[in-house]
């Protein structure tokens, strides 16, 4: 259509952004994408990626001190933080140059620049060009969200600056009980930091099991992480180099870096969304979508972070690609938001899918849970001090599994296997069918015979 320069632009050029502008271009349509700092976003430039590659890194210290019982005797280990950070560096501007390239090689167009809307079919760039697209994709992700402004809070840093820090902090406050903080408060942990997890309700995690939140804090804890509930950061001090944060319950923490984990808001803001007349959902402060990542305006949709819905990278991706497909590829296509496994990266770390304990109860008359914590092999020889947690959630009545949550080593391996069985409705009956593979921590699930508990809801009177 000549009055339009492109069939689709993307804003953003991270994991939604980039699978949908590389499945659109291969479906034929003329696509550009926009993108204001790095190609990739946040999973692969300052989010996942990098994480997972600290995780690693912090990880390698259990396996020294694990390796003694074995046989080995390792002169004492030094860690350098500057060569991690050099060697994470390397590693995302490669992977950065390859998302680049992908999306070249798909045919799409890729800007280096901020994009908002002119109007609802115009975007304009920051060297001031006016775009007129067709459809548009807004797919923008989140930013970390430092909650209300406190004294203080030009010092602490988020997830952004983590990545960057000039040197290993010898002492680290993280304020915040989900994802980030924990990830992080054991990774630091592992490098040999003081790390204190601050978090303003009773215990970490909410939303995960109960007997999940539980197990990792004790582990953490075991990890000599101090973990200080009930309460919140409400002034951070700076002196010299040492920062002192002060807790709502009267009490103060010395650290070389405070930082906050408590959430990510849906980059939405300046985006010029009013003059294209997009609505945000008031309940999220995300982009109100329908199941087809459409939004109140027919040619504009958004997926992934920016919509607030399930901030992982596989859903972004999984939604980018329904929406190419639905729109230019002559497939609706809806993305179900079941039982998508999630991990938790700590270390130990959580692998989980499907409903918690608290959740089945309320949803179905009858429950059985089949619960066992045991001690790793690898820990009889190591000697180290830490158990591993596997639970099935079991509606008594149809024996369907409706949910499974491990905290151990492999947790996130396995539960993005078990995911599968999940998906197609597996029963206990099937678990237990299933042979078991030996020696493996896995092997637990399907050998767990007695329930530990059962649950009868009473009837409404
Ligand atoms: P993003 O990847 O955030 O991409 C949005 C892009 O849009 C950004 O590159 C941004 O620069 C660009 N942009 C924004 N506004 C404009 C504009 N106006 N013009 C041009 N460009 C613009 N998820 C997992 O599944 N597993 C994990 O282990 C995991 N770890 C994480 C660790 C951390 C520290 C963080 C912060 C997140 C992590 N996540 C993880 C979440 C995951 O990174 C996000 O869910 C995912 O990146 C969302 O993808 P997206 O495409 O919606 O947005
Ligand atoms: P989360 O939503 O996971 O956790 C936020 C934490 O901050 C919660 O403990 C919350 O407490 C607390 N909090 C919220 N507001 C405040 C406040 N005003 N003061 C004090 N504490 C507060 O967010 P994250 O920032 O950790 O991560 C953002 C998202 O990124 C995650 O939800 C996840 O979707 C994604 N992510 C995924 C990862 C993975 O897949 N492994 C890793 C990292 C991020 P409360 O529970 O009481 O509300």
């Amino acid at each position: 259509m000549a009055d339009f320069d492109v069939d689709l632009f993307v804003i953003g050029g991270g994991s939604g952004g980039v699978r949908a502008a590389r499945i659109a271009a291969g479906h034929g349509a003329r696509v550009m994408v926009a993108e204001e700092y790095r190609m990739g976003g946040t999973c692969v430039i300052r989010g996942c990626v990098p994480k997972k590659l600290l995780v690693y890194g912090s990880h390698l210290r259990h396996d020294i001190e694990d390796a003694a019982g074995f046989g080995w005797s390792i002169p004492s280990a030094t860690f350098d933080w500057p060569t991690l950070i050099a060697n994470k560096d390397r590693e995302i501007a490669r992977l950065e140059a390859a998302y680049t390239s992908n999306v070249e090689k798909a045919g799409a167009h890729i800007v280096k620049s901020r994009a908002v809307f002119e109007d609802a079919h115009t975007l304009r760039l920051a060297d001031g060009k006016r775009v007129r697209a067709k459809h548009i994709l807004i797919a923008t992700g989140g930013w970390p969200n430092h909650g209300r402004v406190i004294p203080g809070i030009e010092h602490v840093i988020s997830s952004n600056e983590v990545f960057h820090l000039a040197e290993l902090p010898k002492r680290i406050v993280i304020q915040g009980g989900g994802y980030i903080a924990l990830e992080f408060a054991c990774i630091f942990a592992g490098f040999g930091s003081d790390v204190t997890v601050i978090y303003r309700g009773e215990n970490i995690l909410r939303g995960f099991d109960d007997d999940v939140r539980a197990h990792v804090r004790a582990e953490m804890e075991k990890n000599g992480i101090t973990i200080l509930t009930g309460c919140t950061v409400d002034k951070v001090d700076k002196h010299g180099s040492e920062y002192t944060s002060h807790l709502s319950n009267g009490s103060s923490v010395a650290s070389d870096q405070v930082m906050f984990a408590i959430g990510r808001h849906p980059s939405v803001a300046n985006l010029g969304l009013e003059k294209a007349g997009v609505a945000i959902n008031p309940k999220n402060g995300g982009i109100a979508v329908d199941g087809f990542s459409q939004t109140n305006v027919p040619h504009i949709y958004a997926v992934g972070d920016v919509t607030h819905r399930f901030n992982l990278t596989p859903v972004a991706i999984r939604e980018g690609h329904a929406f190419a497909d639905t729109v230019f590829g002559n497939r609706p296509t809806r993305v179900d938001h079941a039982d998508i496994p999630t991990a938790v990266f700590t270390q130990p770390e959580v692998g989980t899918v499907g409903l918690t304990e608290a959740q089945a109860r309320a949803q179905f008359t009858n429950i059985d849970i089949y619960k066992a914590t045991f001690r790793p092999m690898k820990a009889t020889l190591s000697g180290r001090d830490t158990r591993i947690l596997m639970k099935l959630v079991v509606d008594a009545t149809s024996d369907r599994v409706l949910g499974c949550h491990i905290v151990g080593d492999g947790a996130a391996e396995m539960v993005q296997v078990l995911g599968i069985a999940i998906r197609m409705r597996a029963t206990k009956a099937d678990f237990d069918a299933t042979m078991a593979l030996h020696p493996t921590a896995a092997e637990e699930l399907v050998t767990m015979r007695t329930p530990t508990a059962r649950y009868v809801r009473e009837a409404a009177e």
